[in-house]
């Protein structure tokens, strides 16, 4: 760690920072990235395909993205995020994706150094964020080149580490080494503190010297660092603007039933991976049992599956429920997944299984885990089933955790009176600055602001980074 990293995470610094931003995943990297004076503007000559935009970007030739109105740029886009900044960016960096093109952007980078704004970076795990928890060798649902971050594609950084992708899509494993890349490759690495975990932000308002100007806040953050030989040291720091991004999935969901917390019942897919090098289940071990019909749970299935490991698997739903997702997703893209869904089906019509060592239990619902390592369900008529099993993994989605905001975060959401969701209640923030609008400094990117592909979440971080280069440059001498 560098020593200005050290000062900054010092007890007491003496000089807030300017920018704290909390997790280290593609929102912190991306915002990081242009904090650290990385300038975008329209390629000399280059020709946007949509002719509203392409119109609106000639009138400021040779004015930087970040120094325009992001919202007259942004109106009348139109695409698969709610976010308009998110649907700019990902115009700009990935033309005509939508259309099936593979246009490169229309961006080219400067490095501005006097544009650059002091910041860290602080991350649970390495700089990559939810990507090194993800198991290494499952593909992405989204193309692989949907997973790259400015100036850097991430079909040239495979082609570099003479990597492919598959189907077009990247391993989990691939994106996760990206992303740590990326920050080094960037020069970024300075302003990166991993495995710094934030347990609380605190803040208050102060007047400016003259005692003339508004208030502005200013944030405490604390937390502690785990060294290599696992010894734990406390920091706090402060800052004139803290960004929240970390992220939705640090907090498995619960089934909230009698002995989930038993040994044996896990919530993460990567206890699988481990359990299979310790030798716990194996082709003749009893079946595992996976709870949920998500894509993670059928990145289980098939990761199961792929080791011979007998499966049951059951899940709430019908398996016609259009709410599925795999009823989403078309088939020609996702083979696996529409394979799992298959199995899920036709064992549901016919018994025993057609498929060896899967087991499919649709509409059942869990009630019991048992110390002897029995399962106990409630089938769709009501009657009670027993299964023993050598582990289970409940794997039914994640919770965003803000336990470290005042209130665990509840005020800063859309309706106050319901759980912060990214998909139905995220942050409330400012579409064009994505500052909170209950809180000045304070800002949120990703899912935490209901954007949840990484092609989406970088439209936050040039929305923040346009807000927090304008205070800079508006701040008195
Ligand atoms: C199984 C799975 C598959 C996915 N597939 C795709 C896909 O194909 N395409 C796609 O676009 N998106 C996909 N996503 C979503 C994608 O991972 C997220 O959209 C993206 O990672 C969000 O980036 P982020 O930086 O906002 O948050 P994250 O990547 O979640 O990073 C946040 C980081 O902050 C850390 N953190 C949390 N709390 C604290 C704290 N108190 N102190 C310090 N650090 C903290 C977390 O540990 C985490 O490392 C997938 C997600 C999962 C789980």
């Amino acid at each position: 760690m560098s020593s200005w990293r050290c000062d900054s995470l010092r007890a007491s610094s003496s000089e807030p920072l300017p920018v704290v931003i909390i997790g280290n995943g593609p929102s912190g990297i991306c915002l990081s990235y242009l904090l650290s004076g990385h300038t975008p503007y329209v390629k000399p000559g280059a020709i946007h395909p949509n002719p509203l935009l392409q119109k609106k970007l000639a009138e400021a030739p040779g004015v930087s993205i970040l120094d325009q109105d992001l919202e007259y740029l942004s109106e009348g886009l139109e695409g698969r995020s709610q976010s308009p900044v998110a649907l700019l960016f990902d115009a700009l960096l990935r033309p005509d994706t939508d259309f099936g093109g593979n246009m490169n952007s229309v961006l080219s980078w400067r490095q501005q150094k006097e544009r650059a704004i002091p910041h860290l970076v602080l991350g649970r795990n390495l700089p990559g964020g939810a990507w090194h928890s993800i198991e290494g060798s499952m593909v992405t649902l989204s193309q692989g080149q949907w997973m790259g971050l400015p100036d850097l594609q991430v079909k040239d950084w495979m082609r570099k580490k003479c990597r492919g992708l598959r189907n077009s899509r990247a391993t989990a494993g691939d994106v996760a080494h990206y992303y740590r890349d990326y920050v080094s490759k960037k020069g970024l690495s300075h302003n990166f503190v991993s495995r710094a975990v934030v347990t609380a932000v605190e803040w208050k308002s102060e007047h400016g010297s003259s005692g003339t100007q508004a208030p502005s806040p200013l944030f405490q953050v604390s937390g502690y660092l785990t060294h290599q030989d696992q010894s734990q040291q406390p920091f706090s720091l402060w800052a004139r603007n803290v960004v929240l991004a970390t992220g939705t999935y640090d907090t498995p969901a619960r089934l909230g039933i009698p002995g989930e917390t038993l040994p044996f019942v896990h919530h993460e897919l990567s206890a699988l991976e481990a359990a299979l090098r310790t030798g716990t289940v194996s082709p003749f071990s009893d079946p595992v049992l996976i709870v949920g019909a998500g894509l993670t749970a059928a990145d289980a299935v098939l990761f199961a599956r792929h080791y011979n490991i007998p499966v049951i698997h059951a899940f709430r739903r019908s398996v016609h429920d259009p709410g599925l997702v795999f009823n989403q997703l078309p088939k020609m893209l996702y083979p696996e997944y529409h394979k799992v869904h298959q199995m899920m089906r036709d064992q549901s019509i016919s018994s025993p299984s057609p498929y060896a060592g899967y087991h499919s239990l649709p509409e059942h619902r869990p009630l019991l885990f048992k110390e002897d390592r029995q399962a106990v369900f409630q089938d769709p008529q009501g009657s009670q089933q027993l299964f023993g099993v050598s582990m289970v993994l409940v794997l039914i989605g994640s919770h965003p955790n803000l336990s470290y905001l005042p209130g665990a975060g509840t005020d800063l959401v859309l309706d106050p009176e319901q759980p912060l969701s990214p998909k139905r209640n995220p942050i409330d923030v400012d579409p064009f600055t994505h500052e909170s609008t209950h809180q000045e400094g304070l800002y949120a990117l990703g899912p935490l602001a209901g954007d949840n592909f990484v092609r989406f979440v970088q439209g936050g971080a040039l929305a923040a980074a346009s807000s927090l280069q304008r205070k800079e440059t508006r701040k008195p001498p």
